[in-house]
């Protein structure tokens, strides 16, 4: 049982082939500069490559040499596509049309389309490259898409509704979605599993901390609140977004600026965050090297973050009236120990506190980290976003 995993962005088809037996990642890739000029980086589980400069014109061609690397030649993998089971698509906004995983079909391709406006950057892309991949793989292997918005479609109202005019919701669907919502399902699953806990009693934070950034409440197994909001850029200070803004500032800094609603956004997405505070990088281990070399920008850059993350530790332990356990995953939560240690210390009053030894130096790696008599449990979780794509894949084509 093969399950290729498809994550197409406007430029770019990342890819995963995943042998269902054991879970294992038999080749993975990139096809990259599509639209461009195009490039394919290709690597196989035993270490043979594929790095060649290739016209990609669109996503069609980049899927003709996607099967072709994975078919034919010194880093194939396959005999011929007929040995694939099915093919799971990642899928940015499927907001409250698509709660689920889904069977691809002509329409559901059409729907992810006409969600673009809520999802500018990708759902365009990702309906190309639907009906780019409807036209190389063969038809009798399924496709499946897997939404990141769908998790936190079980937020209650009072949750994702914005005070905003209600007609704005009804008229434009203007409200809170969330993403990330594969990595906040794979990790709280595993972590209870970790746990060995039934998910329905647990109280989870769960912290994905990367260059984007998102914090979900997930009470019970099921989304009931998230940092993200109606795009990826509310909730917590990131690589080069600034999370959460008072509107009020954002309408004042464009009119500053002479900007337009779209330089706007770019600005608040590309140019803010991590960035924009320190002026050095959007990446945390540059922001965190400047800060210990005394740079004071860097180190409110990092206390900005780290204040935020407890803000939200906090407020969604009394959302959820309790708290079991803080999961920390992403670039950020599952590699930086110092990230974990300050945003666990003095939170004993919740009844959290971190086994400092258990903590230090670990690095992506299923991990305990809180001390023995710590009420509140924290843990290390690593995310593994392909991998829930291809077992929810597998699932629904097994149902079919
Ligand atoms: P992601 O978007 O999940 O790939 O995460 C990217 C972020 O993780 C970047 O800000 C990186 O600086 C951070 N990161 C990756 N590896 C490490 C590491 N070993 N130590 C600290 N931060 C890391």
């Amino acid at each position: 049982m093969m399950i290729l995993v498809v994550n197409a962005g406007s430029s770019s088809l990342k890819y995963q082939l995943i042998n269902m037996e054991d879970e294992s990642v038999l080749a993975k890739g990139n096809c990259d500069r599509i639209g461009i000029d195009g490039h394919i980086s290709h690597k196989t589980f035993d270490g043979r490559t594929v790095d060649a400069d290739v016209t990609f014109p669109t996503h069609t061609e980049a899927f003709m040499k996607l099967v072709e690397v994975l078919t034919t030649g010194d880093a194939s993998v396959l005999k011929s596509m007929d040995e694939i089971s099915a093919v799971g698509h990642r899928i940015v906004q499927g907001a409250e049309v698509f709660d689920r995983t889904t069977l691809v079909t002509d329409e559901v391709i059409q729907k992810i389309d006409d969600l673009q406006e809520l999802a500018p950057v990708h759902n365009h892309p990702h309906a190309l490259a639907l009906w780019a991949c409807k036209k190389v793989i063969p038809a009798n292997v399924p496709q499946v898409v897997v939404f990141d918005t769908a998790f936190h479609q079980t937020m209650p109202a009072k949750a994702f509704m914005f005070g905003l005019p209600y007609e704005d919701y009804e008229k434009y669907s203007v409200r809170k979605y969330g993403f990330h919502g594969t990595s906040h399902r794979f990790v709280s699953a595993a972590l209870a599993e970790a746990m060995g806990k039934d998910i329905k009693d647990l109280k989870i934070v769960s912290c994905h901390l990367g260059n984007g950034s998102s914090i979900t409440a997930v009470d019970g197994g099921k989304s009931v609140d998230t940092s993200m909001g109606f795009t990826p850029l509310d909730g917590i200070l990131m690589g080069t977004r600034t999370g959460a803004v008072d509107p009020s500032a954002v309408t004042f800094v464009a009119n500053k600026h002479g900007f337009t609603p779209s330089e706007m956004s770019d600005y608040m997405n590309k140019k803010s965050g991590f960035l924009g505070i320190s002026g050095i990088s959007s990446d945390n281990r540059d922001i965190t090297a400047a800060a210990q070399n005394g740079d004071k920008r860097a180190q409110l850059a990092r206390e900005m973050l780290i204040y935020q993350i407890k803000k939200y530790i906090g407020a969604y332990a009394a959302a959820m009236n309790g708290l079991d356990a803080v999961l920390f995953t992403g670039g950020i939560g599952e590699n930086s120990d110092d990230v974990r240690k300050e945003v666990c210390e003095n939170m004993e009053f919740l009844g959290l506190k971190l086994d400092n030894a258990a903590n230090d130096g670990v690095r992506g790696q299923l991990k305990k980290i809180s001390a023995a008599d710590s009420k509140v449990e924290a843990w290390i979780v690593p995310t593994n976003e392909e991998l829930l794509i291809a077992r929810d894949t597998l699932a629904l084509v097994q149902g079919l």
